[in-house]
């Protein structure tokens, strides 16, 4: 049996009433630093104040509600997530994780019960990155992995950063102020829908996150010879759109079939000139690979290697491979999940191990600061869409699951 029970029917009217700030017939659109956002922003400090939490922004933007316990010399144990959302998104993805932090301060001023460390929710600001092309930027400022190429990022218009920081009660000249250094969070937790398809699938209620995933990202253009596409023969053409065709069939047999790392995805593709009757000169796609095990990533960066050394023989056109990105995988140490397991366990919830395939707020906390995450189901495994549906039951079990392990921490971090 958990220690305390959460209000069920409040959580999940909170998240309902945060679910219309933004709402369209299209989606959820609180796009970081919109207005809409805005109307999210301050619907989260409101319900905090009213928690009696001492609420901040930082400069960074990120909201920050602290509760003091009952020794303040001892690091903050924090409980968050990001209100913003990507453009026509959802109702639960980041909103479930703030809501249910909120409410579980709510429950534990219900039962007059004072932490021994004091506590902090933290509505990080632009998770999803949407309008700057960059993402993480509240939690990476707070964990010292902003970049002056983050800082000068513009929108599709040209317009700054600062102003829009400056609008939610940022400040871009003084953003490093926001930065926490190691020690000063006991631990970070995090609640958040799966946005997968195995819960719903398996029917646990509960999964205990592993670790998140690593991605490499790809860009691959391919040189062929453009010719007329009426008189040049089959057997004497280079076609690059060919070839690339061939390399995206390849790359995702490297995950479906040959198991090299756990998902494979070319999910851009363009042709030149890109006309009907003139065979494709070039042509170049975008490719990305992720997994939680960096050796798996390494390995497929070399099947891919491979695969257009063999084109560039077999297909007589030129290739060249540029690696783009490369985010880290981050582990969940085994007595974070350990404690999330048990959690889930005094709930009387089934629960399974999960790695995470979707990036987290936790992966930038987890460089100054031991990170949990649960996770529950999202129905149909459908994220960043307006079909985007945990039920409330699901939502509530994981607040309930967030409670107890916030207790557990509390005890023994
Ligand atoms: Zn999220």
């Amino acid at each position: 049996m958990p220690r305390y029970s959460i209000n069920d029917q409040r959580f999940n009217q909170t998240l309902q009433e945060l679910g219309h700030l933004g709402e369209s017939p299209t989606g959820m659109d609180r796009v970081a630093y919109s207005p809409e956002d805005i109307l999210g922003r301050d619907y989260a400090i409101k319900l905090m104040k009213e928690a009696g939490l001492e609420t901040r922004i930082d400069n960074a933007g990120n909201i920050i509600g602290r509760l003091a316990g009952v020794d303040e010399n001892l690091p903050v144990i924090a409980l968050g997530s990001h209100t913003d959302t990507v453009p026509k998104g959802g109702k639960y993805d980041g909103a479930l994780g703030v809501m249910a932090a909120i409410e579980v301060i709510r429950t534990l001023k219900d039962q007059g019960h004072t932490t021994k460390h004091s506590l902090e929710v933290i509505n990080f600001t632009n998770e999803e990155g949407t309008r700057f092309h960059r993402w993480l930027v509240g939690s990476r400022s707070m964990c010292g992995l902003l970049e002056q190429d983050d800082l000068d990022a513009v929108d599709d218009d040209g317009f700054g950063l600062g102003p829009c920081l400056a609008d939610i009660g940022g400040d871009i000249s003084h953003i490093e102020e926001a930065r926490r250094s190691t020690g000063e969070l006991a631990a970070y937790l995090e609640l958040h829908i799966e946005q997968g398809p195995y819960l719903h699938k398996s029917g646990n209620p509960i999964g205990v996150v592993t670790g998140i995933t690593g991605r490499a990202v790809f860009e691959v253009e391919i040189e062929g010879k453009a010719n007329h596409a009426g008189t040049t023969p089959m057997e004497t053409r280079r076609d690059a759109l060919v070839s690339a065709s061939k390399l995206v069939l390849a790359i995702q047999k490297m995950a479906a079939e040959q198991e090299i790392c756990r998902v494979s995805t070319v999910g851009s593709i363009r042709a030149v000139p890109n006309a009907v009757n003139v065979i494709p000169g070039s042509a170049s796609i975008g490719l990305e690979f992720r997994d939680t095990d960096m050796a798996a990533l390494a390995a497929a960066e070399q099947e891919l290697r491979r695969i257009t050394d063999e084109a560039i023989v077999n297909e007589e056109v030129a290739i060249d491979v540029q690696r783009h990105r490369f985010t880290s995988s981050v582990p969940i140490s085994a007595e974070m999940q350990a404690m999330v397991a048990e959690a889930a366990e005094n709930c009387g919830m089934t629960w399974e191990p999960l790695a995470s395939g979707a990036g987290h707020d936790a992966q930038a906390v987890a460089n100054i600061a031991p990170v949990a995450m649960i996770f529950v189901p999202s129905v149909d495994g459908i994220s960043h869409s307006p079909e985007e549906y945990s039920t409330p039951q699901d939502c509530a079990n994981g607040a309930q699951v967030l409670l107890e392990l916030l207790l557990l921490a509390d005890e023994r971090l």
